[in-house]
């Protein structure tokens, strides 16, 4: 007889609480021959210089392997935090100092690492409804509470963060930190405004809380101007994340936080115990990448790319779609978020739709409860124009059929 016969004998309590989540089904039907997946959020690479890229990883092995290839330190290559902070720059915060960079093997590292320096187990984590679904998954892991406050069409909604702080003060919770992806946000799409970024600061300075701000698409703007970071005017009560996954490649796993000073060095130390250092030969490339490349010019063709394939998405929904289904129309980034009306049920919608031969992601997906949602995320960033048109003609039978039931 083999030893492990029922998992949850051996499993954490922590790891038992961990949500299937729904995202997992989908990707698995995603896998299936001809179906078109507007499921997960991938980069455009096709525009990538492989063929250059190949010669510096050439190089990076043969002339350099004996860097490349060693360990080295938890907070960075001194280059690759350089290269950071040139891509800061561009997403509106000139003046990062490398010495407050850690880089981590992804954004999603990094959101693993604020979560297990700032949470204790039965803490409240403040996230956006909807939030990013691989966040809401670490916060589970580390037995974090995530609370959702209230959105709109552009985002957290400063009033309503007041009075989710406020109540949760009142009921006597310890509030690890406010999670929020103020631009082009995964799965809404919501674009923060200027002003409301700083009413976020500042009625979270009032309460004491500080601020993990996620912000990957920040570039990647095509309907709106970009906004600057918060961390770019609230420098000393952010935690700011970023990544080269989506205006690079998520493949070499290469981010980083930029911590207020006093943080810094406990995030690289509790980074180092999870994962030592992101790999130094991915580094090199990244910062490559950067130093050598014409990574600005990538980053405009490939969202001009996305605004491409968000136009083709939104004229065919426009056309597709029962009016009374609504959606917010993308202004940069990787995904559109829709809604039906009040008291639908995405999750079922999925199956039917998998049927039909398209994937997409229920809202309930981006919810840390449990309840129905009306909602749902449709991702264009991988699927040529035609194909998404397809998938729509797909997939408004089954939305719409959902609305006479
Ligand atoms: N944060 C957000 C908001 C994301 O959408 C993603 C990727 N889906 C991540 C973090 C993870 O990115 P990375 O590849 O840098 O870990």
């Amino acid at each position: 007889m083999t030893l492990v016969q029922n998992p949850s004998t051996f499993l954490s309590d922590r790891a038992r609480g961990v949500r299937q989540s729904a995202v997992r089904d989908v990707f698995d039907l995603a896998m299936t021959p001809g179906l078109i997946s507007l499921a997960g959020g991938n980069p455009w690479l096709d525009d990538l210089p492989l063929y250059e890229l190949g010669q510096i990883a050439q190089e990076l092995v043969a002339q350099q392997g004996q860097v490349s290839l060693q360990y080295g330190t938890g907070q960075g290559t001194p280059e690759m935090r350089q290269a950071a902070c040139t891509v800061m720059a561009a997403d509106g915060i000139p003046d990062a100092d490398p010495d407050l960079v850690t880089i981590t093997p992804g954004s999603q590292a990094g959101i693993d690492t604020a979560a297990r320096m700032l949470g204790n187990p039965g803490d409240v984590v403040v996230v956006e409804d909807p939030s990013f679904v691989g966040a809401l998954n670490t916060f589970n892991t580390w037995e974090l509470d995530a609370v959702a406050t209230p959105t709109d069409e552009h985002g957290l909604i400063p009033e309503g963060l007041r009075e989710t702080l406020q109540r949760l003060r009142r009921e006597g919770r310890r509030i690890a930190f406010l999670y929020t992806i103020p631009s082009f946000a995964n799965p809404s799409g919501a674009l923060l405004p200027a002003d409301r970024r700083d009413e976020v600061a500042q009625i979270c300075r009032e309460a004491g809380v500080l601020i993990v701000e996620d912000n990957p698409y920040g570039q990647l703007a095509f309907g709106a101007d970009p906004v600057p970071p918060i961390a770019a005017k609230h420098r000393d009560q952010v935690i700011y994340l970023s990544t080269m996954s989506k205006i690079f490649s998520p493949g070499v796993r290469v981010g980083w936080a930029l911590c207020p000073p006093a943080l810094q060095r406990a995030f690289y130390l509790s980074a180092e115990s999870a994962y030592i250092h992101a790999s130094i030969l991915s580094q090199m490339l990244a910062t490559a990448f950067v130093t050598h490349c014409d990574w600005t010019g990538h980053v405009q063709r490939a969202t001009a790319e996305y605004q491409v394939r968000a136009d083709a998405l939104v004229d065919q929904l426009r056309q597709e779609l029962d009016p009374a289904i609504t959606f917010i129309q993308p202004q940069g980034g990787f995904f559109l978020w829709g809604t039906l009306p009040q008291g639908a049920d995405t999750l079922p919608l999925m199956h039917e739709a998998a049927e039909q031969g398209v994937v997409f992601v229920p809202g309930g997906a981006f919810s840390p409860d449990d309840v129905p949602h009306p909602t749902f995320r449709l991702a264009y960033s991988f699927v040529p124009g035609e194909q998404l048109r397809e998938g729509v003609r797909r997939l408004a039978p089954v939305l719409n059929g959902a609305l006479n039931r």
